[in-house]
């Protein structure tokens, strides 16, 4: 399992980063990003913390840690420049809370993300099929969340996907240990939101390639 989506103690997460670390790494996973909620108040304040800690236990785990963020309920207008922040401050992968039917995330934040070339538009709800060819084009993968609320648009994001042939992972969003998830469930929450059981192997790819590509230190 590779989880590119998780949150900490350094936004609404319960756990430190070295517990959500461990149990990760003791649930067998080969990577997991922590992408804790930021705006412009706590970006610098979080991202060297995480990339830290990440860079410190991917010398004593067998799973790789990514440090992120979740840039989340910001305006429209500032993600691209978050983004480069975010990027400056070595950030491994940036995740964008999109635009899920359960929360009143700014209209034209899914939009945002995608023209930023962020890594991962997370829950985006009602996209488009105008935003999904957008994520084509721009590599930007597009999210099937296990998350209660969040996955209610889930069928949809996987349909657009597919039509458009942009690509997706399957992310927990967790916030407490009981959260992560195994690859046999994420399967199935992929199949769940529509994707076909031939689809499967592409898909799981996308995440694998973003953990390569990733710094930090291989175990
Ligand atoms: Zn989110
Ligand atoms: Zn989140």
């Amino acid at each position: 399992m590779i989880d590119l989506h998780t949150h900490t103690l350094f936004s609404d997460g319960e756990l430190l980063p070295a517990e959500l670390i461990q149990r990760a790494d003791a649930m067998g996973h080969r990577g997991i990003a922590l992408t804790d909620h930021v705006d412009t108040s706590n970006l610098d304040f979080v991202l060297p913390r995480v990339r830290a800690v990440v860079n410190e236990l991917n010398r004593h785990h067998g799973v790789k840690s990514l440090a992120g963020v979740e840039l989340t309920h910001v305006p429209p207008e500032l993600i691209n420049d978050l983004t480069l922040q975010a990027r400056d401050l070595g950030a491994d992968i940036v995740v964008v809370h999109g635009e899920t039917i359960v929360e009143p995330v700014l209209a034209g934040t899914n939009r945002a993300a995608i023209e930023a070339g962020v890594d991962v538009l997370a829950h985006p709800g009602l996209l488009t099929a105008e935003e999904a060819a957008l994520a084509a084009q721009k590599g930007v993968l597009l999210e099937i969340t296990s998350r209660r609320g969040h996955s209610l648009a889930n069928g949809r994001v996987a349909a657009l996907a597919r039509a458009a042939g942009a690509g997706l992972v399957v992310n927990t969003d967790s916030h407490a240990p009981s959260d992560l998830i195994n690859r046999a469930m994420a399967e199935k929450v992929a199949l769940g939101a529509g994707v076909l059981p031939e689809e499967l192997p592409a898909l799981f790819a996308n995440a694998e390639r973003l953990l390569a590509r990733a710094g930090g230190v291989l175990a």
